[in-house]
């Protein structure tokens, strides 16, 4: 069976197809710059990538070259063959307590809860629109990166504002990455053969997201009613005082808008380190000695490490803390300096499996605690929810 999974953002569309239910992956691309004369669409398959620079002006033009494309290359030979789409929705609220079959309330829903998630959630119901006209007889899912942290109880989502906040405008931790932390607590559980667990898992990306899950549960989480909520990211700041953005509105004379927007682009790795928010370039500035870029690192490093000791505690113990995500799988210095930070509670790297990449256990026998790489993959999570709720 071949399953669509759709991630659609204001001016792009990413999908993969993916056979099920082995979980390989037949193909995937990215629709680019929509709206744009010079709009790009890529398609990756057999280990070739195709790229074709044309004008599309809308996301159903994008949606009409991507079937085109893989009926072109012979992916597929009818677009009927695709018996599932799985769209990447970024808020449920409190709506969505699983992923769900879309139909036009469920689609209302998705434009109403955009209030809460202005950057995404309409460009992602614009995506749903797009394919439900293209493949009307094929069923949409949508799976939400809000649905698995809705296992969190109320002394974890609340915060300490006044109560009718939360009642009357839903103010409350939702936390996001959800498929993300989900794929890989499963897969941590897999690895050590019980789901009786404690795990942290550290998805650290451009932007990043640390979860608490036991037995299989997310408790905790570090983003908030909006992705801006948690340790500094690529240009996120993470948490701060919350009377900063007031004091600083009025010192620049920015509105409250313009001051979340600098908390959102303009602060994270690539505001301290007033270099880059690329961690790759960090860490070369770091190697060249730059005294902002390793204080970038050493910020976040902090930062996670004392989420990952309010999380010990809370859920009474830890058994494995896996990292995923670009900077999660991919940066040794990083992973060290948070586990250096962690030595108290008994976790040691293995220094030369740290070096390394790839699903691994990079901790030390005797360590009191196992250290995962995991790579993750937010579209096979999509696509085995499509799977569920399609037939
Ligand atoms: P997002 O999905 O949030 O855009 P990703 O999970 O793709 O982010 O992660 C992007 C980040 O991963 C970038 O900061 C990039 O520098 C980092 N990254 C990718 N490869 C490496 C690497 N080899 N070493 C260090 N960082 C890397």
């Amino acid at each position: 069976m071949k399953i669509m999974a759709v991630n659609a953002g204001s001016s792009s569309i990413k999908f993969q197809l993916l056979d099920m239910p082995s979980e390989t992956q037949i193909t995937s691309g990215i629709v680019e710059r929509i709206g744009s004369e010079k709009a790009l669409f890529t398609i990756k398959f057999n280990g070739e990538k195709h790229v074709v620079e044309t004008e599309i002006k809308d996301h159903g033009v994008g949606v009409s070259l991507i079937l085109a494309g893989l009926i072109e290359h012979k992916v597929i030979s009818d677009i009927n063959e695709i018996e599932g789409v799985g769209h990447r929705v970024v808020q449920g609220g409190e709506v969505f307590k699983d992923s769900v079959l879309i139909d036009e309330q469920v689609l209302q829903k998705i434009i109403d809860l955009g209030e809460m998630a202005p950057l995404h959630n309409p460009a992602n119901a614009t995506g749903i629109k797009a394919f439900k006209a293209v493949l009307p007889n094929v069923p949409q899912v949508a799976v939400f990166d809000t649905t698995f942290h809705q296992t969190m109880t109320p002394d974890a989502y609340l915060y300490g504002t006044p109560y009718e906040w939360y009642k009357n405008f839903g103010i409350r931790k939702y936390g996001f990455h959800g498929t993300s932390h989900q794929f890989v607590s499963e897969k941590a559980n897999a690895l050590m053969g019980t789901t009786e667990t404690k795990v942290v898992v550290c998805h650290i990306g451009n932007g990043a997201s640390l979860s608490a899950v036991k037995n299989g549960h997310c408790v905790e989480t570090s983003m908030g009613f909006t992705p801006l909520e948690g340790f500094p990211m690529g240009t996120r700041s993470g948490s701060i005082d919350p009377a900063i953005p007031s004091f600083m509105g009025n010192k620049l004379g920015l509105t409250a808008q313009e001051i979340t927007d600098i908390l959102n682009k303009k602060s994270g790795y690539l505001g301290i380190s007033g270099i880059s928010n690329d961690a790759r370039d960090i860490e070369k500035a770091i190697s060249e000695g730059n005294e902002r870029a390793k204080l970038a690192f050493d910020i976040q490093a902090k930062q996670i490490a004392d989420y990952i000791g309010s999380y010990y505690i809370y859920m009474g113990g830890l058994d494995a803390i896996c990292f995923t995500a670009g900077i999660g799988e991919n940066s040794p210095v990083l992973r060290q300096m948070i586990i250096d930070r962690l030595s108290v509670l008994g976790v040691k790297l293995d220094h030369a499996l740290n070096q390394l990449r790839g699903e691994r256990l990079i901790s030390t026998a005797d360590s009191k605690v196992k250290v995962y790489i995991i790579p993750t993959d937010e579209e096979v999570m999509i696509a085995r929810d499509t799977m569920r709720l399609s037939h």
